[in-house]
């Protein structure tokens, strides 16, 4: 069925115009004048943002295995009530763990009929599986994702430069190296604990996750990527201290990609009060002259993109209560909240909307290889479009939030960008705070693009 969205703001060739989409099948078939007349089912917008689903390309959505911290069809609800409408699962915390075939197939089964935005997944590498990538990686995941540190789960180690090595050298990478090798980027060089150390402050917290960590890793997988020129991409970088290495490497042509999260960019640490172990992700949240150097940054191209590291457990393991930043999970749950957190820090630095699209939208999926399927409105890619407004404000409450779990550090903030309505390859599945459809995301293999 053709029909056609239109409004005075249409995102599209990189700029917002009047404009009408026609959407078939699925597909954006053409972009024209808004004034035409035509005899098609036509949705007038007005003022309002027309723009491309955003996909966040680093989501950990715990399902199979450990659905009572997240699940399927929360995560995917809470994606497009947030103007998500492609994301990739990370390959933990799901039980069991996503470093075989076998579980790749545990993976797609529960997730079949669950989702309400499309959904890729990562392999994960660990030691020892370096020689049995192939399998999965023919399965079709979108990439694959490594630690360089205890990442909290115990079925998923962290990997040596050993095992690194032995997957950058194995024919399964070398026979695929546009997949990325997403790397968890700090390394344990230990740290001095302070003489006022408390689990209860997020200062000393803090302190037990040096910058140096990041630096020392980042260093480390910039060698390897100039010796194994295999696509190495560094997730939610926290330290600005890393910075120049990799301006550094991206100016030798180096093929390496970095991401940071919005949290890093809302967030300091000195706002952040003890107790509150809402706020514990690892890399931590650092200061704010770290933060407007990632800002920089984020502007300048160094940091490639921006995603949300999702990362929510049940709340008891948050340990509330106690304020124990020790024994919390470490991850932020923020989905949901990702475009309106990055856009309202945004519009404090006079960061457009156009900008913000392309940092959540166009290079994501071209990250995942999908630069001519997803991240436009254009003619020929999918129709995921998201009806926005930039300067609505809204406060997050329990009662507007799809995950799972109401935990999360973004509660009681009043922030910009309200998502009114998505479509999903034109499919309306979100509307005025609900979701209107059935479970119509689609799952995404990359070896149906290759
Ligand atoms: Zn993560």
């Amino acid at each position: 069925m053709k029909f056609v969205v239109k409004s005075k703001k249409v995102l599209t060739g990189g700029a917002l115009k009047n404009a009408s989409v026609l959407i078939d099948n699925g597909k954006i078939a053409d972009v024209f004048e808004y004034e035409k007349k035509t005899d098609w089912i036509t949705e007038d917008f007005g003022e309002l943002i027309l723009m491309p689903g955003l996909t966040d390309t680093h989501v950990h959505i715990n399902e199979p295995g450990r659905t009572d911290w997240e699940g399927f069809e929360t995560a995917t609800k809470a994606a497009v009530a947030g103007g998500i409408t492609m994301l990739v699962d990370m390959p933990l915390n799901s039980s069991p763990v996503t470093t075989t075939s076998d579980s790749f197939d545990q993976k797609i089964q529960s997730a079949e009929n669950k989702l309400y935005a499309d959904s890729g997944f990562y392999g994960g590498l660990i030691p020892g599986n370096a020689e049995k990538l192939e399998p999965l990686i023919k399965r079709g995941v979108l990439g694959l994702k490594a630690f360089m540190i205890d990442s909290g789960i115990d079925e998923f180690p962290f990997v040596n430069e050993n095992d690194l090595r032995r997957a950058l050298s194995s024919s399964a990478l070398r026979n695929a190296p546009e997949l990325p090798l997403l790397v968890h980027a700090e390394t344990d060089c230990g740290f001095i604990r302070p003489d006022k150390y408390s689990p209860n402050s997020f200062r000393s917290f803090l302190d037990t996750r040096p910058a140096e960590w990041e630096h020392e890793a980042v260093k480390f997988l910039i060698k390897l990527c100039r010796e194994f020129r295999h696509h190495i991409h560094i997730v939610h970088l926290s330290s600005a201290g890393s910075l120049e290495m990799i301006r550094e490497a991206k100016k030798e042509g180096l093929p390496l990609t970095v991401e940071t999260c919005p949290h890093y960019l809302y967030f300091s640490s000195e706002d952040i009060p003890d107790n509150d172990t809402r706020f514990k992700c690892t890399p931590p949240i650092r200061d704010s002259i770290n933060r407007e150097k990632l800002w920089e940054a984020v502007i300048d191209g160094t940091i490639d993109f921006i995603v949300s590291d999702h990362s929510p457990c049940d709340p008891g393991l948050k340990y509330m209560t106690e304020g124990n930043f020790e024994k919390a999970w470490g991850g932020i749950a923020g989905l949901q909240f990702s475009l309106p957190v990055f856009l309202t820090a945004a519009k404090e630095r006079r960061i457009s909307v156009e900008k913000v699209s392309e940092l959540m939208s166009r290079r994501t999926a071209e990250f995942l290889g999908l630069g001519n399927k997803k991240g436009k409105i254009e003619k020929g890619f999918d129709a995921d479009i998201v009806v926005f407004d930039p300067d609505k404000k809204f406060t997050v409450e329990d009662k507007n939030i799809f995950h799972r779990h109401k935990t999360t550090p973004y509660s009681g903030r009043d922030l910009f960008g309200v998502t009114e309505t998505v479509y999903l390859r034109g499919k309306k599945v979100f509307d005025k705070g609900k979701i209107v459809s059935a479970a119509v995301g689609e799952i995404v293999l990359k070896n149906k693009f290759y």
